[in-house]
């Protein structure tokens, strides 16, 4: 058993020699296509079921792909993305979730958020990462 396994993974470690494999961005197709295709469980929809097909296709042709170079940039550009939107959605929540005792702003010269306490009037603040003054007006 054990050698058997040894000999699978041996031939998998082959197939798969200068491979791009299972990346992040081929990781989270599959995980899209597996929630398509729950949801789609309570739609029974046939064009969202074909589209659906799309997602491991190419998750299965960027895996197998011998560009290594393409895929990696790709894969970059989608971290990328990904990590822009979710730091998105952190900071609007955390924005709804602190609004009774702190604002935010966000620096008009490098668009770093700014959090100031929630002190009616007037304030010059400095902005953290370029150092830039900004006025702000708390009612
Ligand atoms: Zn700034």
């Amino acid at each position: 058993m054990m050698q058997q396994l040894a000999q699978l993974r041996a031939r998998y470690m082959k197939l798969m020699e200068g491979r791009c494999g299972l990346d992040k961005l081929n990781r989270d197709l599959l995980i899209l296509w597996i929630i398509i295709g729950f949801l789609n469980g309570f739609i029974g929809s046939r064009i969202v079921s074909l589209c659906g097909l799309i997602l491991p296709l190419l998750a299965g042709l960027r895996m197998f792909s011998t560009s290594i170079y393409k895929r990696s940039k790709e894969n970059r550009k989608y971290l990328e993305l990904k990590s822009s939107v979710v730091d998105g959605v952190k900071i609007r929540y955390r924005m709804i979730k602190e609004r009774k005792k702190h604002r935010y702003y966000k620096c008009k010269n490098c668009s770093a958020y700014i959090r100031v306490k929630r002190k009616k009037g007037e304030h010059t603040i400095d902005c953290p990462k370029c150092g830039k003054e900004i006025r702000v007006k708390i009612r």
